[in-house]
């Protein structure tokens, strides 16, 4: 029987359910983290790209305020105006010179004085606003220029590129910032570059300024995000990772834990926590051991070894009772039938059957396979029916009981005398045995009616031909009385209390030994 294998199958089902709850808020936190994180990070980078617009916007009002000033000049020679441009430098921050147009040429200076030099008034975007990755007197230094101008003559302010990469740079350390003035655009490190800047792959943004030409581009390089998480979003991540253990170490622990009783039954079942005792039967003239009643036990993992009665009826109600008898069998036929030898030709075996185990043919199925494991010898097989659950009489059944006895497997009703089972019945189902109910044995030499009624149940059998079995024999007295009646097998304390398989073939291997020295009681 694969049952035990089918309980490693279900191993894998648990593993697998109990990974994915791990995994589960793990990869649902992760791909918050991240959502949140690119959106953040697009936060910022409009909040940084603002900030720059606002600083430029205030550099260049500073320049065309200069320019303005610068223009008032326009007309007068060079040396009487030199001094107002220098005094604008001077005075208005960010502003490095200032200069005087006219036509395409300038012709006055803040730095020089009187001065010519082409002013290429066709390069500024708009009329008003050029970049510059350099100019002659600083050639490595990037410069923006405002231009004002009142027809032929105008005024050109220049910012020095160093105050425009410083604010990149430090108005967000984080992002990356661009300044853009038409075809030209200048990062943060102050190179200026001709054409168009490749987009930002996370939050990019373009700001384009209400007062002059130019606009401010700012987002974040790739990889930037895993930055910001390992920075900001480290405990979340651990806390996640956290969760994720213990949802999956919960969840296999739940699907362990069973939610109802049958299904607590079912799960001791596939885990094979269902053993079989075994209590020897003795032959009443000479004490021979010459079978066993096989009693279920429940080696609870937590309870320890648990009794039938706590657990039989449930496993009755939900139908469970049959595969577990089933594996109770087939643990019985793997423990013993290796033993034959030993055990004997005709060995008695005394099985417990719920009424609900005889509505199925598979009951007969199940002896003839636990019989077949102990070829060549063949046990006899003795299925025990209570008393107190007679089984409804139906095509069904009878059919069974009728194959049953074909194959010369005997029906016993066991606790004799509790419920009230008629002769008709006793006909019906071809009962072979009759197993006395403890509480009668227990009356011997102590209650005079009790004893009068299992007097008259083994009279009864007698006349029926039936075999008697007297269980719960407990003392000397008691089987000296059953014996003088003439019981044929005796059970109980006296001989020998329930036990696992490997002790009862140790102790029946003992008994052998015995018999074989003479010493066996007669
Ligand atoms: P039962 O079939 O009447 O089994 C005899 C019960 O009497 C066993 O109790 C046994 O341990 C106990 N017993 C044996 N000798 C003595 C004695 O000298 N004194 C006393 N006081 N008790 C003795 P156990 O093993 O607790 O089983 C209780 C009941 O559970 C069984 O009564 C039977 O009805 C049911 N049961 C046990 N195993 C199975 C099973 O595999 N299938 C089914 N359907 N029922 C089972
Ligand atoms: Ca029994
Ligand atoms: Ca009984």
């Amino acid at each position: 029987m694969p049952l035990r294998n089918f309980a490693r199958r279900r191993l894998v089902p648990r593993l697998v359910f109990a990974l994915s709850m791990a995994v589960l808020p793990l990869a649902l936190g992760s791909s918050i983290i991240y959502w949140q994180t690119l959106r953040s990070l697009s936060a910022e980078a409009r909040l940084a790209s603002e900030e720059a617009l606002r600083l430029f916007d205030l550099m260049l009002g500073n320049a065309e305020g200069a320019a303005r000033v610068a223009l008032s000049q326009r007309g007068k020679p060079c040396n009487d105006s030199a001094l107002v441009l220098r005094e604008q430098v001077a005075v208005v921050p960010f502003v490095r010179s200032v200069n005087l147009t006219r036509g395409d040429s300038i012709y006055c200076t803040s730095l020089f004085g009187d001065f010519t030099a082409p002013l290429e008034g066709a390069s500024y975007v708009e009329g008003r606003l050029r970049l510059m990755a350099g100019n002659p007197v600083t050639p490595n230094v990037a410069v923006l220029i405002l231009r004002q101008f009142d027809g032929e003559y105008g005024a050109v302010a220049t910012v020095d590129g160093r105050y425009l990469s410083n604010t990149l740079q430090l108005v967000d350390q984080r992002s990356d910032l661009q300044l853009q003035v038409g075809e030209t655009w200048m990062d943060e490190e102050g190179k200026v570059h001709s054409g168009q800047p490749d987009p930002l792959p996370i939050g990019h943004i373009r700001l384009v300024s209400e007062r002059y030409p130019y606009a401010v581009i700012g987002g974040f390089s790739d990889g930037s995000q895993w930055l910001h998480i390992r920075q900001e979003a480290l405990p979340l991540a651990i806390l996640l990772l956290m969760l994720g253990v213990v949802s999956g170490v919960a969840c296999y622990w739940l699907w362990g834990r069973s939610a109802t009783p049958s299904l607590e039954l079912e799960r001791a079942l596939l885990a094979g926590e269902f053993v079989p005792y075994l209590q020897p039967l003795v032959d009443a003239r000479d004490g021979r051991w010459v079978g066993a009643e096989v009693l279920m036990r429940w080696q609870h993992p937590s309870e320890g070894m648990v009794g039938p009665d706590l657990f039989i009826p449930m496993a009755e109600r939900s139908g469970l009772i049959v595969p577990m008898t089933r594996d109770l069998m087939r643990q019985v036929g793997e423990g013993l039938a290796p033993y034959g030898e030993l055990l004997g030709e005709g060995f008695h075996l005394g099985i417990n059957i719920s009424a609900v185990h005889c509505g199925e043919t598979g009951l007969l199925d199940d002896c003839l396979s636990l019989q077949a494991k102990f070829l060549p010898y063949r046990p006899s097989l003795m299925l025990e029916l209570t008393e107190r659950e007679l089984i409804a009489a139906s095509e069904v059944t009878e059919q069974l009981f009728g194959r049953l006895d074909a194959q010369g497997i005997q029906l016993a009703l066991d606790d004799f005398g509790t419920g009230n089972s008629s002769l008709a019945y006793l006909h019906r189902f071809k009962v072979d045995a009759l197993k006395i109910d403890k509480s009668f044995v227990a009356m011997i030499g102590v209650d005079a009616l009790s004893v009068r009624i299992l007097d008259s149940i083994v009279e009864l059998c007698g006349k029926l031909d039936l075999m008697i079995i007297a269980e719960g024999v407990e003392t000397e007295e008691q089987r000296r009385y059953l014996v003088e009646r003439g019981v044929d097998v005796l059970q109980g304390y006296l001989f020998g209390r329930p036990m696992p398989l490997e002790a009862f073939v140790q102790a029946m291997r003992g008994r052998a030994k015995e018999f074989a020295n003479g010493r066996g009681r007669s």
